[in-house]
């Protein structure tokens, strides 16, 4: 069977770069083995999930460099569920349980006092079919449970039984289905919950990797006690650690928090959040990887620790720089060009200010000093403008070379007797508006004499 992996977020707000780490982690792996990735979305909860969201997250991962093979809603594949569902009780394995939540927690709160685990103890098995007819005359509706394959013939009796599989991430793992209660797959209303649903599919799909977050780990003994009773073989599981804000509190799609669209808008670079959200919490260092095909030679899951991961904003603005700093013209000409910057001076005007841009909407304000001059009156001391007023006078003659700069200084150096911040800082000041910026020498020439001269304080 070749390779298929899935990213499967439920659509109920924006992903944020936790939910990235998971899409990476399974698209590299796809990538890397020549395989297939299929974004799914988990939307069987009506009420919650909503087609914006949707799209939203299919343009998440576009931004990301992310291209599903496939894209699979699992509210069209209602009918599949239905299928097996109805399978699992005819083998007596979805049975319904009538319990309130208060009732549950009474239950749990008794075994707790009585040193048993707290799970459920299965006493909806033991309704006789007239007992559930006076529950629902009562009024009640079932939700049902799948029956784990933890006791030899008495459900009442569960025994240890372990369930192992080779993680992907984590190496050997071990669960107990004794030591879980039967999942709920259906809830009183009819609709599923996502167990079900998620290994159905998982089967249709031909998936053979799942790589999700190590809040998942208990749930895959469970789901894999279910991909057996639907008779398949279970693919093969990995668990990646999850990423919490520098205050360690986990990330949260409702709240927002550090969604992929926040730090597109922020105008970072792409494949600066794709590097750290792959290379955090790994063994080796984060660096700013420039193309998937990068990140794909540095991408290995099993170098992720056990532990969670710290994700600092601040890191990814610096990666976001690095690799906006060594962009070629080449590379960025489009998206200068709609950003309003083209023609002869583009190139070398590129070269001179990327080494001091954020990002690259930065480079606009740059664009207008040269163009236009500063945005703000130069706020010269009048010493000070009285010392520049002289320096123009001392402007060399065009044709201007790249030495411009230096040949222009000298001569000011030595007629004012100014040197170091004094001489360079005023100058800067006139000729940008602002006291930090691309070096001179090669702003210059991209004002050319007129230009230089226009700006005379
Ligand atoms: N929709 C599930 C979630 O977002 C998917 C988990 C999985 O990958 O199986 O948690």
């Amino acid at each position: 069977m070749s390779v298929t992996l899935r990213f499967a977020p439920s659509p109920t707000g924006q992903i944020h770069i936790g939910n990235a780490r998971t899409a990476l982690y399974n698209w590299l792996y796809a990538r890397k083995a020549g395989g297939r990735f299929i974004l799914r979305f988990d939307d069987t909860d009506s009420a919650r999930s909503t087609r914006a969201y949707a799209d939203q997250i299919e343009q998440d991962l576009e931004w990301l460099g992310i291209t599903p093979d496939e894209v699979v809603r699992q509210s069209e594949r209602k009918d599949a569920h239905d299928r097996a569902a109805e399978l699992l009780r005819e083998k007596r394995l979805l049975y319904p349980c009538y319990e309130t939540a208060e009732e549950l927690e009474r239950r749990r709160k008794i075994r707790l006092s009585r040193r048993l685990p707290p799970v459920y103890g299965r006493e909806a098995l033991k309704l006789s079919a007239d007992d559930r007819r006076r529950l629902e005359d009562e009024g009640r509706t079932p939700h049902w449970r799948f029956l784990l394959p933890n006791f030899k013939d008495d459900p009442h009796q569960p025994e240890r039984t372990l369930v192992t599989w080779d993680d992907v991430v984590r190496g050997p793992q071990t669960v107990d289905l004794a030591a879980m209660s039967d999942p709920v797959l259906i809830r009183e209303d009819g609709t599923y919950l996502y167990t079900l649903p998620s290994v159905v599919d998982d089967i249709d799909l031909g998936i053979t990797h799942i790589i999700r977050g190590d809040d998942h780990v208990t749930n895959t003994g469970a789901q894999i006690a279910l991909f057996n009773a639907l008779g398949a073989q279970e693919p093969a599981f990995g668990h990646h650690n999850l990423l919490t804000a520098s205050t360690g509190e986990g990330l949260s799609k409702r709240k927002g928090a550090l969604s992929i669209a926040s730090l597109r808008d922020e105008g970072l670079e792409p494949m600066a959040v794709a590097s750290l959200a792959v290379l955090i919490g790994a063994s080796g260092a984060v660096e700013a990887c420039s193309t998937m095909d990068a990140l794909q030679e540095r991408f290995d899951p099993a170098a992720a620790s056990r532990s969670a991961a710290k994700f600092d904003p601040e890191e990814l603005r610096m990666l976001s720089r690095q690799l906006l700093q060594q962009k070629s013209f080449g590379e960025v000409e489009g998206k200068l060009a709609a950003l309003g910057i083209s023609g002869e001076n583009a190139e070398a005007f590129w070269l001179a200010v990327r080494g001091n841009l954020e990002n690259l909407e930065d480079a606009v304000d740059w664009w207008h000093i040269v163009q236009t001059g500063p945005a703000d009156d130069a706020s010269l001391e009048a010493e000070d403008r009285e010392f520049v007023r002289a320096a123009f006078e001392l402007l060399p003659e065009e044709p201007w070379t790249a030495t411009v700069w230096k040949e222009w200084t000298s001569i000011v150096k030595s007629r004012t007797g100014r040197k170091g911040k004094q001489l360079f800082k005023p100058l800067r000041i006139a000729l940008t508006g602002r006291d930090w910026g691309p070096e001179l020498s090669d702003l210059l020439p991209l004002l050319g004499r007129e230009g230089t001269l226009a700006r005379r304080p």
